[in-house]
């Protein structure tokens, strides 16, 4: 098989067992095969050592026209499956692990995509194996904390905290659209607000400045579909003051955050926020008000940390200007204008955590790590937010590779341990943290 890969000193004993997928979506594990993950170009097989127990709440994906590569211990090397060993004739399919929040991708499935006739839905596809009686992801865990732990939303105890904001504020249409994203979407967010838990999503923004690839709300793309729908109406300034300031007097620690998953660019709905925001503040210092945006408006973010916004999560998916406008497509803006928002930003003392949107292959190629480093390093970066890339990933990275040829990956772990070891001061995580936690850094 013509892509890199090393295939010395393997045996079933120190790999992960591959599995597939029957065209009815029944999972199963194929003895005699290993599991390969892949990063770009580069194939490897699945041990032990790099992967970890299937995390809670992850889920197993069927790849559509899609067929799995793995290691054959008989050949000794990498091949492609189009039928079930075991069962002749039987087509499979390669399946990937769409990872539970916390978890970023070491390596993404390795597949075969030259039967595909259309890209794959909107999510991201680690690599999964079989080891000992369970499933293993090729995933490295970077945030613990259990914000987005099912285990610990009950619906039942959704629907109580529903029926006490009906009646507490009857009229509030945010706190209504909220409702709908906990109960129709099982949005994590949503029903952290009814939970009274950690943070609460305050949606407003209908449009957007940039035309992601993956955009998860509105999906330029006919072949793809948008997980969920944008908010259809602009909230009151009185309307999101209320939701925040229900959330931050009931909550510790409590987080509240502009720019969600059902909607747009939060900065295109500035006129509401800005007023929002001194609402917020004149009543209480006491919550973190944050901001998940694509930072394309430095004036609008310095006009925003001035009246009382916390921090700013900047989804970037490359840190190379170029591979940047390749995803991001923006209509109105650049990329220099992102690193002027977040200078401007931390010069207004605010937290600035980047959304790092993470593919195996591209993230941890040479230059793009040396390109993250200097973005770390000029514009004083406090936190990288590890996050898994929902777009096909071998569409993606001919995305990246049409812009400038991909340097070889260095690994995704070995990434996060050499930044680690540079900036000790730099958080790694997944959720945006309180400011009781950076604030206490000195950050
Ligand atoms: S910045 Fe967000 S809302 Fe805008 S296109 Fe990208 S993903 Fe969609």
């Amino acid at each position: 098989m013509k892509m890199n890969h090393a295939t010395r000193g393997f045996h079933e004993a120190n790999t992960v067992t591959a599995v597939a997928a029957a065209p009815n979506g029944e999972i199963f594990d194929l003895e005699g095969y290993a599991a390969v993950g892949m990063a770009g170009n580069r194939l490897q097989v699945l041990t032990p050592d790099d992967t970890i127990d299937m995390p809670h709440g992850s889920e197993l994906m069927l790849l559509p026209d899609r067929h799995p590569i793995v290691f054959n211990f008989d050949t000794l090397d990498f091949e492609v499956l189009t039928r079930n060993p075991f069962e002749p004739g039987e087509p499979i399919l390669a399946v990937g692990a769409f990872n539970s929040p916390g978890h970023v991708n070491r390596l993404s499935c390795a597949y075969d995509d030259s039967s595909a006739s259309s890209l794959l839905p909107l999510f991201s596809y680690g690599a999964a194996g079989f080891l000992d009686q369970g499933f293993r992801s090729a995933a490295i865990c970077v945030d613990k904390e259990p914000r987005q732990d099912l285990r610990q939303m009950p619906l039942h105890r959704v629907k109580n905290g529903v029926d006490q904001m009906r009646n507490k504020y009857p009229s509030n249409r945010l706190i209504r659209h909220i409702e709908h994203c906990a109960l129709s979407y099982g949005c994590p967010a949503g029903k952290n607000f009814f939970l009274k838990r950690y943070e609460a999503p305050l949606p407003t923004a209908q449009a957007c400045n940039a035309r992601c690839l993956g955009c998860i709300s509105l999906q330029p793309d006919p072949v793809l579909s948008a997980c969920q729908n944008r908010i259809d109406f602009t909230p009151s300034p009185g309307e999101i003051a209320e939701l925040a300031l229900e959330h931050i007097t009931r909550v510790k620690h409590a987080v509240v955050s502009f720019g969600q998953g059902c909607e747009g660019d939060p900065l295109t709905a500035f006129d509401v926020i800005e007023p929002a925001v001194r609402q917020i503040r004149d009543t209480t210092d006491k919550g973190s008000v944050n901001m998940n945006t694509n930072a394309s408006m430095p004036d609008k973010i310095e006009r925003l940390c001035r009246s009382g916004l916390d921090a700013i999560r900047v989804s970037m998916n490359s840190t190379q200007e170029s591979h940047y406008t390749a995803y991001f497509r923006p209509r109105s803006y650049s990329f220099q204008d992102v690193l002027a928002s977040i200078d401007r930003a931390r010069t207004g003392d605010a937290f600035v955590a980047v959304n790092y949107l993470n593919c195996p292959g591209f993230t941890d190629t040479e230059d793009e790590f040396n390109a993250l480093h200097r973005l770390i390093k000029t514009h004083d970066i406090n936190m990288i937010q590890w996050r898994n890339l929902n777009y096909d990933p071998k569409a993606y990275l001919k995305k990246m590779e049409q812009v400038q040829p991909l340097s070889a990956p260095l690994g995704m772990g070995t990434i996060i341990e050499r930044l680690k070891k540079d900036f000790p001061d730099l958080i790694h995580g997944y959720f945006n943290p309180p400011k009781e936690r950076y604030r206490k850094a000195g950050l």
